[in-house]
């Protein structure tokens, strides 16, 4: 409950999944925080890949967990996948570690992707500090379009309050253009 969240709508989208059916669900956390609640639900599976962007727990919240060598254990080894990024990260640098999770997603060729979608990447989030802009976030819609999966978006943090909607709604509708 670290991030104020009592019930993990993301790993419960997934699990709804596997129950219907799915074999395989990725959770793409692109967040500024880590998704450590997430992680560590999933953490000895096979059946959800969670690929988590975010800070770096060396220099922000949840400190302890996110790290890169944090990779799942027994079943669930090679399963997660943290891309840790220093304060002041720019979307060039923010858009490599996407491209990077993508790669790794498809590879998992999941039947279904939970998008976990924090906006506080934003230049202008009062508690957090990467650099994205309002029209970056289009462009990770697009991004995640381009996987051609069945999406399901999870909305999640976000406290610039002013510029929330139009960020996220930036993402629907890069996802829904592209
Ligand atoms: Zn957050």
């Amino acid at each position: 409950m670290g991030g104020y969240c009592f019930i993990n709508n993301a790993a419960v989208a997934a699990q709804w999944f596997l129950d219907q059916g799915a074999s395989r669900v990725a959770i793409l956390d692109v967040d500024y925080h880590h998704g450590n609640g997430t992680q560590e639900i999933f953490y000895r599976r096979k059946d959800v890949q969670v690929i988590n962007l975010h800070a770096d727990p060396m220099q922000e919240y949840p400190y302890f967990l996110g790290h890169k060598d944090e990779i799942g254990e027994g079943e669930g080894e090679g399963f997660n996948l943290n891309y840790p990024l220093r304060w002041g990260a720019t979307f060039e640098t923010w858009n490599e570690a996407l491209e990077d999770g993508c790669r790794k997603l498809v590879d998992y060729a999941p039947d279904v992707v939970v998008v976990s979608l924090g906006v506080d990447t934003f230049e202008k989030d009062p508690i957090s500090k990467f650099k994205l802009k309002t029209e970056d976030f289009p462009k990770i819609g697009a991004r995640i379009a381009k996987l051609g999966l069945p999406t399901l978006f999870v909305q999640e943090g976000g406290y610039a309050v002013a510029d929330i909607g139009v960020n996220a709604v930036g993402v629907l509708q890069g996802y829904e253009g592209a």
